[in-house]
C-alpha cells in the first residue's frame, strides 16, 4: 500500500490529455508515455502476459494460485485526461490531516476549494488529501484507478496466502473522448466479467446507465425579398424555433435527476434557407427513449404537414444502458457489494447520468459495472482525492479477487 501513493503522484505528473479532432488511437502522442511506463511497472510488479497493442491498449495477467475452477475477473481504468481541462504541469499538493476548512489552491489567483460549496470535503476531516494547484485538473480520473488496480496486483502477488483465479488488467487510452471501448478487445482480454474503476466518491457502484443518441435536424427554407415575400418565403428559422416550442420544456438536463430522462439542444444555427438544431437524447428507460426518438419524428411530421417537405431529423445511437447485459449476470454486481459491506463501506448503487467505457463493454460481450475510483469534481481545478479513499479501492478490489475464488466450491 505503501506504493499507492508515489504511483498516483508520478501518473498525474505525466500529461495525457486526449484530443477529440485527433483522428488516430491513442488521440495524442503523449498518452504512450504514461502507456510505456505502466508496461515496466506491471513486469516489475511480477504480472504475466504484459501487452501493449499497436493503439497503446495494455493488459496483463495475475495468474490464479488455485485450481479450483474460479471465472476470470478483469479490471479496467483508463489513462488519458479530460480535453475540458489543462493536464499539463500539473503540480499535485498534499492536505494532510485535513482540517475541514477552506483549503487555498492558489493564493496568487485566489482559488480555493471550499467545503461551503464542496460539501462533500467534510466527510474527509482527518485525511490526506490530493488536491490541484488550481492551473491544471488533477487526472484522479482515472489515475487512480490506475494506482489502485497495480497496487492490489501488487498486494495480491506478495500475498499467496490470499487465494483468486486469473485476473485481467487493462488500461485504455482515449475514454475521455468516447473511444476508450472502440478497440478494446474483449476476446484477447478473455475474461468472464470486469470492471471499471472509474467512479468518484466511496461506495460508488454502478450497473445503470443512459441510452444515447444524437439527433440533427435540418431544416431547409426559401429565401424571396422580405418585401415580396406573402406566401412564398420558407423561413428556416422560424420552422426551427416552431421545432423547438414542440419539445417538452421541463424534459431538458436543467430540470431533471435521478432516472429522468432529456432532450438537450447544445447547438443551433440557421439563415433563411437553412437551419439546423443538434441535440443528445438520454433516457435511462430503453422504452421512453425510443418514444423520445418518436417524437422528434412526429413533430417533423407535423411541420411538414403544415409547412411542406422542409425538415429531415437524423438520429444517431451513441451508447446504451448496460442494464440488461448486467442483470442477467446480476452476481458480479452483488461480489463487488459484498466485497464493500466486509470492508465497512456503505455501497452507494445509482444509476449513472452518462455512460462508461463499461457500457460499451458489456455490449461488446464483457459485463463491466463501474465501482469508485475515490476522486470529486473531475475535469477541473477542483478536482481532489482523499488518499484513504484510494486505499479502500484497492481493498474493494483484493476483496473481490478473494471472494470470487472463495464461492467457487
Ligand atoms: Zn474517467
Amino acid at each position: 500500500m505503501e506504493k499507492l501513493l508515489s504511483r498516483f503522484l508520478d501518473y498525474v505528473t505525466t500529461d495525457t490529455q486526449s484530443d477529440p479532432y485527433s483522428k488516430t488511437t491513442p488521440s495524442t502522442e503523449k498518452q504512450w508515455t504514461l502507456a510505456k511506463k505502466l508496461v515496466l511497472e506491471l513486469h516489475q510488479i511480477g504480472l504475466q502476459e504484459v501487452s501493449i497493442d499497436e493503439n497503446a491498449y495494455i493488459m496483463a495477467t495475475l495468474p490464479a494460485n488455485t485450481d479450483k475452477k474460479v471465472p476470470t475477473i478483469g479490471f479496467i481504468s483508463h489513462m488519458d485526461t479530460s480535453p475540458d481541462f489543462s493536464g499539463k504541469n500539473v503540480k499535485p499538493q498534499l492536505v494532510k490531516d485535513y482540517d475541514g476548512k477552506d483549503i487555498v489552491l492558489n493564493k496568487t489567483k485566489g482559488i480555493v476549494l471550499s467545503p461551503d460549496y464542496f460539501e462533500d470535503l467534510l466527510q474527509y476531516k482527518g485525511q490526506t488529501l490530493i488536491t490541484t494547484d488550481g492551473n491544471t485538473l488533477l487526472g484522479a480520473d482515472d489515475k487512480a484507478g490506475i494506482a489502485e488496480i497495480i497496487t492490489a496486483m501488487e498486494y495480491l502477488a506478495q500475498h499467496p496466502e490470499i487465494k483468486h483465479g486469473k485476473i485481467r488488467v487493462a488500461f485504455t487510452p482515449d475514454e475521455e473522448i468516447g473511444r476508450g471501448a472502440h478497440k478494446f478487445d474483449v476476446k484477447k482480454f478473455g475474461a468472464d466479467w470486469a470492471y471499471t474503476m472509474d467512479g468518484s466518491q466511496v461506495g460508488e457502484l454502478e450497473y445503470e446507465n443512459f441510452n444515447a443518441a444524437s439527433a440533427k435536424i435540418i431544416v431547409k427554407g426559401k429565401s424571396v425579398h422580405p418585401g415580396y415575400a406573402k406566401n412564398k418565403m420558407v423561413n428556416a428559422i422560424a420552422i426551427a424555433n416552431e421545432f423547438l416550442s414542440l419539445l417538452p420544456p421541463r424534459e431538458v438536463p436543467e430540470h431533471t435527476t435521478g432516472m429522468e430522462g432529456f432532450f438537450h439542444v447544445h447547438k443551433i444555427k440557421g439563415e433563411i434557407e437553412n437551419a439546423q438544431i443538434d441535440m443528445i437524447i438520454r433516457d435511462h428507460d430503453a422504452i421512453h427513449f425510443q418514444a423520445r426518438k418518436e417524437l422528434l419524428s412526429n413533430i417533423s411530421e407535423k411541420l411538414t404537414q403544415k409547412h411542406g417537405d422542409c425538415i429531415t431529423v437524423e438520429i444517431e445511437d451513441q451508447y446504451r444502458n448496460m442494464r440488461e447485459k448486467v442483470e442477467p449476470v446480476f452476481h458480479i454486481v452483488e461480489i463487488a457489494q459484498e466485497a464493500m459491506e466486509s470492508l465497512g463501506i456503505e455501497p452507494i448503487i445509482k444509476p449513472i447520468r452518462g455512460g462508461t467505457d463499461g457500457s460499451q463493454l458489456s455490449f461488446m460481450g464483457l459485463p463491466c459495472p463501474n465501482i469508485f475510483a475515490g476522486g470529486h469534481n473531475f475535469h477541473g481545478k477542483y478536482e481532489y482525492v482523499p488518499l484513504e479513499s484510494m486505499e479502500k479501492a484497492v481493498k474493494v478490489i483484493v476483496k473481490i479477487c478473494e471472494l470470487t475464488a472463495s464461492q467457487i466450491k
